[in-house]
This record gives structure tokens, C-alpha cells and sequence, in this order.
């Protein structure tokens, strides 16, 4: 066993050193020498790990838990270090009126639209250290290279590192437009208003609308996220080519029944809110799994009334939530879940009602072409591809209504996120940053 573990490894050894060498030997690029350049170029691996470990330092509360949360003082510290590294990379930095961190390198040819990238840097309470972060460090590991290079681009370039994305994408909907007054007057995690907040950072909530983007302002913006869930890692795939966000609706839904006495109201004369609750849990479960496709649907949040062991439940009140890529996917399976409530009001004698929750979230698909380009980019440096949907919000779904977008996953190991454990590897950083290297020099050409 051991002798043919040894010959197989040693064939293997040497089949990758001669078909290396073959590789390095036989590129014969009819390109311009720039583009052979641009396709060879690699990002650090070692700097990217280096600055997510520097960047965690910043924000960490006194029980050694990252609390890097939007507004408070480890954003502000993260974003002066950040902001540092950018002013040393030649981006000349600025922060815009809704705070969000806006670096430029000027392209070769000044008339055309610059292709952006980045993400953020802001975390949840008690979160990890690669959520944004990666796709920050990696949008100015992209800069270090061209700049290594003496490589200009034909296109302007702009790193855009967006405010408190986890407090729901308020930097990139200011740069949308979709900030409104009322949403800068709510209170932040951090205990400020986003009036407030945004202020802390630099940025002006009086003249909000001045940090607003066009449509069409931007050819691009490109992010690199950690997926924040387990499919890549559990299919063994290096890349997710993201098709689209998902769309988020939130239902609250009452089960109205009659508390009544637990010891002499016999079984066939209750009107048990819960048990109705405990059946429409279940039939939620099954419509969304009746159905073909990555739609999710949970209900995540029960409240019983009155709550006790000698009372049948009068009232119960459960949190619905669907998500998907289609908005009319969504509305299908609600339907279909509103069709099971109502047999099963009738079944238990109780009354379901549904009330659909004001801070609902549209799908944002991710423009084809750039799919296509990080496909062909990742392809192309031998990595293994998926495309997938984003159950998580990102600050690109906000950027879809004023640009193409177009996000780049690479696996979370054990798919947790927005914890102290969330991890990534050295190598799948690296790899998803050489294909966000490759996809904007790709961009850049065409
Ligand atoms: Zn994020």
C-alpha cells in the first residue's frame, strides 16, 4: 500500500512539475505584450491574509470580540488604517456624504466609465473578520498589483468601500438614492441616528443626495464576498459566480384560537391557537420544498399567548419569511402557503391572518456578461466554478439599480458567517482575488 501510495505521489509530483514547465515554456501570446502582462499577474496571497489579520485588530471590545460595528470607534480607526493604505496606493481617498470611502486611479482614457470594485468594513456585534473585509482588501490588492506593474488601465478605476453595510446597506442605497430622510432619522446598532452616524465618519447627511451615483455613471462594480454559507465547501468548488440576490419579504402572521381552562376543556372543543401554529409551521416547510429550485421560506419567530402549561393557547403570532431570486417565485409560494392556512383554520377552528411587513427587499440579479467575464476569468486560472444565488443582502443589490453588477464568492469554511468563527483560507482568498483581478483587466479590454 505504502509502495503505491509512493509511486502514484511521485508520478503525480512529476507530472506537475513537466506539465508547470510545459505551461511556463509555451505561451505564445499573439496580444499585445500589456494583455500576456495583465494574464499573468497574480495578487499577494500573504499581504491579503496580513491585512484581514491587521484589519481585525481594530474594534475589538473588552471580551476580545470584533465589534468593528458601522459608526462606532473600531470603524472609524478601520476606516483611517484603511484610508492610509488606499493615500499610499496613490487613490486619494475621500469619503462621499453617505460616508461610504471612494478611491480613484485614473485610466489611460479619461472619457470612459470607470469600472468599480469593492465592498466594506463594518461587521455585526461579535462578528468575523472576512464578511467585506475580504472583498475591501482584496479591491486595493487589485491597485498594489497594477501599480507593481506600472500597469494603467484603459478604463478609470475606483475602490468603493461602502458605510455600515450590516446595518442594512445604508452607505450604497445613500450612493443609490434610496436613503431616505425618514431612513436617516432610524437608530443605528451604534446607538446613533444614521444622521448621526454617517456624521461620525465624515460623511454630510444634510446634503445626502450630493453622494447619489446616475445611472450609467459606473461601466461596472464588481464584489468579492465569502459565500456565508456551506455550498461551495460542501461541493468542493473554489468560485460561486453569483446570479442575483434574493429578495426578502416578511410576514407576520396571527393565529387567533380561545385561551381556555388546560384540565376541563376536552380535546375536541379547543380552539388551540399553537397546535394550528405547530401544522402551519410544517405546511410552510413543505410548500417551499414542493417546489423545484433554491427558494427558501422559514418561520423563525413564535410567540404564544398567554403562555402557560395550564392554558390552551388563545393566541399565537409567528414570523414568515421567504426569499428568492424571483419576486414572483415568492409570491407563488405565499399563496400557496396561504391556501394551507386556511385549511388548517378551518381544521382547528382558529383564524390565520397574515400582515406583509413594510421592510421588504426586491430580488437584484446580477448582470449576465459580467457572470460570463468572472466565469471565463475564473475558467481560464483553472479554478472550479459555480453559479449560485446570494441568500445574503450585500451592498450590490443596491449598486444593480445604478450599475451591471456582479459579485464573486469563494467558500466559507463550514458556511458559518457573521461569527467569531467565520473563515476563509489564505488560498481561496487569493484565488477569488486573482479572479476579480482577471475579470476587471477582461472588463478593461473589452
Ligand atoms: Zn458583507
Amino acid at each position: 500500500m505504502k509502495r503505491r501510495s509512493f509511486i502514484k505521489n511521485t508520478s503525480l509530483g512529476t507530472l506537475g512539475i513537466s506539465a508547470f514547465g510545459i505551461t511556463a515554456f509555451g505561451i505564445k501570446d499573439s496580444n499585445s505584450k500589456i494583455f500576456a502582462l495583465g494574464n499573468n499577474l497574480k495578487v499577494n496571497k500573504e499581504r491579503i491574509e496580513n491585512r484581514i489579520f491587521e484589519l481585525a485588530k481594530f474594534g475589538v471590545d473588552e471580551k476580545g470580540r470584533g465589534y468593528r460595528v458601522a459608526y462606532t470607534k473600531g470603524d472609524i480607526e478601520g476606516r483611517a488604517w484603511f484610508m492610509e493604505l488606499m493615500k499610499n496606493a496613490g487613490l486619494e481617498p475621500a469619503i462621499d456624504a453617505g460616508g461610504n470611502i471612494i478611491g480613484k486611479r485614473k485610466g489611460k482614457n479619461g472619457s470612459l466609465k470607470p469600472i468599480a470594485f469593492g465592498s466594506h468594513i463594518d461587521m455585526v456585534p461579535d462578528g468575523g473578520n472576512y464578511d467585506g473585509t475580504l472583498g475591501s482588501i482584496s479591491a486595493l490588492e487589485v491597485i498594489e498589483i497594477l501599480n507593481e506593474n506600472n500597469l494603467i488601465t484603459e478604463h478609470p478605476l475606483e475602490v468603493l468601500i461602502f458605510a455600515n453595510e450590516e446595518g442594512g446597506t445604508i452607505g450604497s442605497m445613500a450612493m443609490a438614492g434610496h436613503l431616505t430622510a425618514e431612513g436617516l432619522r432610524q437608530k443605528s446598532q451604534s446607538g446613533l441616528t444614521h444622521a448621526a452616524g454617517i456624521q461620525a465618519i465624515g460623511g454630510n447627511p444634510d446634503n445626502i443626495q450630493s453622494c447619489i451615483r446616475k445611472k450609467g455613471d459606473l461601466k461596472a462594480f464588481l464584489e468579492l464576498h465569502i459565500e456565508q454559507g456551506g455550498i461551495l465547501e460542501k461541493e468542493h468548488l473554489q468560485i460561486g459566480v453569483v446570479e442575483g440576490i434574493v429578495g426578502i419579504v416578511h410576514w407576520e402572521v396571527t393565529v387567533q384560537g380561545f385561551a381556555n381552562h388546560a384540565g376541563t376543556t376536552p380535546m375536541n372543543m379547543r380552539k388551540d391557537a399553537l397546535l394550528a401554529a405547530s401544522k402551519f409551521i410544517i405546511a410552510v416547510n413543505e410548500v417551499v420544498n414542493s417546489v423545484k429550485g433554491s427558494q427558501v421560506g422559514t418561520v423563525g419567530k413564535v410567540d404564544v399567548q398567554p403562555g402557560a402549561y395550564n392554558v390552551i393557547p388563545g393566541k399565537v403570532v409567528l414570523g414568515l419569511e421567504i426569499r428568492d431570486l424571483s419576486g414572483d417565485k415568492i409570491e407563488l409560494l405565499f399563496a400557496k402557503i396561504k391556501k394551507r392556512a386556511l385549511n388548517i383554520a378551518a381544521q382547528t377552528k382558529t383564524n390565520i391572518s397574515f400582515e406583509r411587513q413594510a421592510n421588504e427587499s426586491k430580488p437584484a440579479l446580477t448582470n449576465k456578461v459580467l457572470q460570463q467575464t468572472i466565469n471565463t476569468s475564473a475558467k481560464a486560472l483553472g479554478f472550479t466554478t459555480k453559479f449560485m444565488q446570494s441568500g445574503a443582502g450585500h451592498d450590490s443589490q443596491e449598486i444593480a439599480a445604478i450599475a451591471p453588477v456582479a459579485m464573486i464568492f469563494i467558500p466559507s469554511v463550514g458556511g458559518i458567517s457573521h461569527s467569531p468563527k467565520e473563515f476563509s483560507t489564505a488560498t481561496d482568498m487569493a484565488n477569488g482575488a486573482n479572479v476579480l483581478l482577471q475579470t476587471i483587466l477582461k472588463l478593461d479590454k473589452a
